[in-house]
């Protein structure tokens, strides 16, 4: 099996809309009714946040279910076009997995940034044209030189750090998209909100994603 992270009440507004994600007392896998989390040998969840795996799929791919889906989810309420020029921020299991993601999606170029050069190694391997350490390379330099100055169609800033959500902004082209799915401990402190009105940016954010009950099977 695999399962939610987010255990809905399935009462509330948002739950009765579908958007369990959203659950306005909504609770997690490990903290739901002070039980073991998916580090345990066994843990109990409620059945309708379960899913059966099929046989072919390996437990280490169906430990990547949940994470995927929220990289997706967040692709599609962006409205990603084929052929879009897309930087992905952060070589995390979610950077990694929307770099995957955006790819088969039809991504035009793909661009990955990090922090760590094994991580970076392996996105080059999952599909990443490019990869920049943000540690020791101008991002925005290279985007310039890869658009010709335009800046990139598509960024999804997944490191939840604050200085990659200002690089989102600073590489996205006039009128492309920002989504935002990282998750920061801290406000982003000014974040000129001009510069992106005036650039006409399409700025999305997205977290998790709630299964449609006609997909469940557990
Ligand atoms: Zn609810």
């Amino acid at each position: 099996m695999t399962g939610d992270v987010t255990i809905g009440c399935h009462q509330c507004e948002n739950c009765l809309r579908g958007l369990y994600n959203l659950c306005l007392s909504k609770t997690e896998v490990g903290l739901c009714r002070g039980k073991d989390g998916a580090f345990a040998e066994y843990l109990t969840m409620p059945a309708r946040h379960a899913y059966r795996i099929p046989d072919e799929l390996s437990f280490e791919e169906a430990a990547c279910v949940e994470p995927a889906a929220t990289v997706v989810k967040a692709i599609n309420k962006a409205r990603f076009e084929p052929g879009a020029v897309c930087a992905i921020l952060g070589d995390g299991p979610i950077g990694l997995l929307a770099l995957q993601a955006a790819d088969a999606c039809g991504a035009g170029m793909l661009i990955l940034t990090g922090t760590i050069d094994e991580r970076l190694d392996m996105g080059r391997q999952l599909g990443a044209d490019v990869t920049v350490n943000v540690r020791s390379q101008d991002l925005r330099r290279i985007v310039d030189e890869l658009t010709g100055g335009v800046g990139v169609d598509f960024v999804m800033e997944a490191s939840g750090s604050i200085d990659a959500v200002r690089q989102a902004v600073d590489i996205a082209r006039m009128g492309g998209t920002v989504s935002v799915v990282g998750l920061y401990e801290h406000n982003v402190p000014e974040l000129d909100l001009g510069n992106i009105v005036v650039r006409d940016l399409n700025l999305i954010t997205s977290v998790a994603s709630p299964t449609p009950s006609s997909r469940r099977s557990g």
